[in-house]
């Protein structure tokens, strides 16, 4: 029996899977001392959003914690759209869409279909310039759906000992290189 996977791992395996072993070591209480200005920023803004904007709209959910047994995957939507059947997931900016956001989508989409929302539309938002990306839903995107399933094998079987990051540039910009003794230095 797997471990639960958090949505957020997704990504994170994909820049570099032992910043998996370390997200969860610092965890969130030593996360002011770990993430970057510009991080934390990102963060941040979600709340500011939902505080302000979301508030008195009764077809939207925020936040709200979720579960997708199928897959065995734990984590929280950032938005979702009862009305349009939307799921959105907000970030600071986004110049590129990354596997890894289109991974974490996935799980929220699956998740919230098992809880019995439909799920029409899935959107990443980037707050900055105010852009919308259209993501294929996982049946209409079958390689990426490939991929979803082979991260999630990818990650079950993972073992950090046998581990060495080749790319030195993602040891370059990622925050537990400090800490960390599978990069390059
Ligand atoms: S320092 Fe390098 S090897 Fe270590 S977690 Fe970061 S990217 Fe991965």
């Amino acid at each position: 029996m797997y471990e639960e996977i958090l949505f957020t791992q997704l990504n994170d395996f994909i820049f570099c899977p032992a910043s998996i072993y370390f997200h969860l070591l610092f965890g969130d209480m030593n996360r002011m001392l770990y993430q970057s200005q510009s991080q934390l920023r990102g963060t941040d803004a979600h709340k500011t959003i939902d505080a302000h904007s979301y508030s008195r709209q009764k077809n939207i959910l925020t936040g709200i914690s979720v579960y997708c047994e199928e897959f065995g995957l734990v984590g929280k939507i950032d938005l979702y759209d009862t009305a349009k059947k939307q799921l959105v997931e907000r970030k600071r900016t986004v110049k590129t869409i990354y596997d890894g956001y289109v991974f974490q989508v996935y799980a929220q989409c699956f998740a919230m279909r098992e809880m019995g929302y439909d799920v029409e539309k899935i959107v990443i938002h980037s707050m900055t310039d105010n852009r919308n990306y259209v993501i294929p839903l996982p049946e209409e995107d079958v390689k990426m759906m490939e991929k979803f399933k082979k991260t999630i094998h990818d990650i079950h079987t993972f073992t950090l000992e046998a581990f060495e990051q080749s790319n030195i540039e993602k040891c370059k910009n990622c925050i537990y290189e400090p800490a960390c003794d599978r990069g390059i230095k």
